[in-house]
This record gives C-alpha cells, sequence and structure tokens, in this order.
C-alpha cells in the first residue's frame, strides 16, 4: 500500500466539505457496497455527501442498507469539492455523466482493475487487491472513521461479490483479514450471502432456464458460451439485471478455462462477461481487444450493431490462440 499516496488523500477527503461518490455503470455488489460505506464513512467525518447513480438501484442490491440514498441527479461540479470514483477501471466507465464528474477537482480514483490508466487527480489503483471494498475499508481506517454495522454490512457485500464468494484467485488475506473485521462488527455471511444468492424470482429462473439451453462449447469444452437475447427477457418478464451471476454456470465446468456470456443490453447493443479460471488465460486482453476491460479473471466489453452469433464468433477466434498457447504464459 502505497503510504504516500494514502495520506494525500485523506488529506485532500478531510479538507472537503461537499463530496461526490461516483461508480460505474449497471453497478454490482462491490460498486455500490463501496460507495454507499465511504459515503457513511464520510458523513460520520462531517461532511456532505452525495451518492451520484446513473439508474435505480437494481432489485438485486436493494437489500443493501443505504441504497435508497442513491441519487439519480446530475451532478452539478461546481457544487463539490472533491470527487471519488469508485470501482471504475476507465472513466467512461462513470457513464453519461462523466464529464460532469471529471470536471469536480480534486477527483480521487479508487479501482483493483488491471489497466486502469488513472483518470483522477489521485489515483489509487491497486490490481492486487479482490475488491474496492477491501480499500475502502482500509481507507476508512486511514481516515480514523468509525466503521458502522451498516458499513460493514456494505463492505462485506462487496467483497463477498468480487470474489465469487472468497472462491476466485484474487482472494488473499488481505482479504480475509479485512473480513474478520467486519464480521466482528456483527455481519451475518449466511444473511448476506442469502440476499445476494437466494434471490431468485420464478421469471428470473424462467429465464435462467432458456439462457443455459443456449449453452455452446468450443475448443473440447475448454470454451463455453451461453447468451440472452431481448425475446428472452420478454418471454420470460425478466431485464439484464436478472442475468446476475449466470456466467457462473457455465464457468463451472470442468474442462472450461473461460466462459463467455452476451446478454442483450438495454442501450439495443450486446453486453459481454468473460469468465477465466486460474491463472490460464487473461480475460482482459480480450475485452481491451474490442474497448472493455476488466480483471484476469473477470472481464466485459460491449457490441453495438452486431448480432449474438457475430460477437460469439468474434470472442471465439480471440480466445482460441490465447487458449491454444495456454497458458504458458504468466502475466
Ligand atoms: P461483469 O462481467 O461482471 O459485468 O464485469 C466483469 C469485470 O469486467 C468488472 O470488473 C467490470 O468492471 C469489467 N467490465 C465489464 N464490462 C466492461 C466494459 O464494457 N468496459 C470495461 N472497461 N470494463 C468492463
Ligand atoms: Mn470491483
Amino acid at each position: 500500500m502505497d503510504q504516500l499516496l494514502i495520506d494525500k488523500i485523506v488529506d485532500h477527503l478531510q479538507k472537503a466539505r461537499t463530496v461526490l461518490l461516483a461508480t460505474h455503470v449497471f453497478p454490482d455488489g462491490d460498486a455500490l457496497g463501496s460507495q454507499i460505506a465511504l459515503g457513511n464513512i464520510l458523513r460520520s467525518l462531517g461532511k456532505k455527501v452525495v451518492l451520484f447513480g446513473e439508474e435505480p438501484v437494481s432489485h438485486l442490491y436493494d437489500f443493501l442498507p443505504g441504497s435508497d440514498r442513491i441519487d439519480l441527479t446530475s451532478p452539478e461540479p461546481a457544487q463539490f469539492d472533491c470527487a471519488v470514483a469508485l470501482d471504475c477501471g476507465d472513466a467512461e466507465r462513470m457513464g453519461h455523466d462523466m464529464e460532469r464528474i471529471r470536471a469536480i477537482h480534486p477527483l480521487i480514483v479508487i479501482d483493483h482493475h488491471k489497466g486502469n490508466e488513472g483518470f483522477g487527480d489521485l489515483n489509487w489503483v491497486d490490481p492486487a487487491r479482490a475488491a474496492t471494498g477491501e480499500m475502502v475499508y482500509d481507507l476508512a481506517f486511514a481516515l480514523g472513521a468509525e466503521i458502522s454495522y451498516e458499513t460493514a454490512y456494505c463492505l462485506y457485500a462487496a467483497i463477498v461479490t468480487d470474489t465469487g464468494s472468497f472462491k476466485y484467485s484474487s482472494t488473499t488475506a488481505e482479504t480475509f483479514r479485512v473480513v474478520r473485521k467486519l464480521v466482528e462488527k456483527g455481519v451475518k455471511p449466511a444473511e448476506v450471502a442469502g440476499h445476494l444468492f437466494d434471490n431468485f424470482t420464478v421469471n428470473r429462473l424462467r429465464l435462467m432456464q432458456e439462457v443455459l439451453a443456449t449453452l455452446e462449447i468450443f475448443m473440447d469444452g475448454k470454451i463455453a458460451v451461453i447468451h440472452v437475447s431481448q425475446e428472452m427477457y420478454d418471454r420470460t418478464g425478466t431485464t439484464q439485471t436478472d442475468t446476475e451471476n449466470f456466467v457462473n454456470y457455465p464457468r463451472s465446468l470442468i474442462p472450461v478455462k473461460v466462459a463467455v456470456f452476451i446478454k442483450a443490453n438495454s442501450k439495443g447493443g450486446l453486453s459481454v462477461s468473460m469468465r477465466s479460471k486460474g491463472s490460464d488465460c487473461d480475460v482482459t486482453r480480450v475485452a481491451h481487444r474490442f474497448g472493455g476491460g476488466g480483471h484476469r479473471n473477470a472481464a466485459g466489453c460491449r457490441f453495438q450493431d452486431q448480432s449474438i452469433q457475430q460477437v460469439r464468433d468474434l470472442l471465439v477466434a480471440e480466445l482460441r490462440p490465447l487458449l491454444d498457447s495456454a497458458c504458458v504464459e504468466q502475466v
């Protein structure tokens, strides 16, 4: 951890009076959990805080205490003397109000995405951390702030989300150091897991049935692809939100090295989620090739004006050579 950088961030946050907290579009548990938690932490230090969100919190995350604080109003830069972008691998990930957020100074970036080039005035980017929530915990400590039960709950949910329940290789002793403290604050792992994973509506399960039926296998099972079309959402009364975690099913196949999920999105295009196992294949290499990003084992990108089959063919063509040379390479 770069103590000098943390000291500077602490200094800026202590001086600030009104802080905007932003995260990435289509926010997941790490994004929302980190944002709400840092909001609580800064409020406990007497700051006025706005938690900006481009869209309403999805029904999958509205159990997070404080999720009702997400404010959909476009931020007015002059009203803030500091902004923090959490869990955003690049500026575009902040969505259509990106320029307004970038007009606030200092802009502090706190993130763990590989390839984040640092679009802020101060950039704390650490790809070795499993979740932005882990970093927010350490920041709270550096700020000398008390972690409330609600804050601990949000940070715990953040870390469970991004470690795939402590299963991904990003999980480290640091992760357990932090979650131990959070559980000591009273967070019940079974309760959070229940909200995060046992959260299916009948419609969502019907969607899953349809999506799993699309399974296609390439390279003797090294690549597994599933997809969801707008028609499937329409038939089952669901939206893209309901597809959260579906990519873990093809990922769970024994021979699979890379799982791909191609999803119709609300912007009329396609969003892709990729997951790889272990150190065999770095999926950010494929995501970057198509303008996306992420982590070694979890990355994504978007396409406009192409069919699901075209996107599938493009991705499989990019993945083939990576999996042929497999995995010899260690980045
Ligand atoms: P997911 O598949 O869960 O949506 O995303 C996996 C990881 O890839 C996350 O860390 C997410 O931030 C990143 N990611 C997903 N889609 C995109 C994208 O379109 N652009 C970028 N830069 N990163 C993405
Ligand atoms: Mn994250």
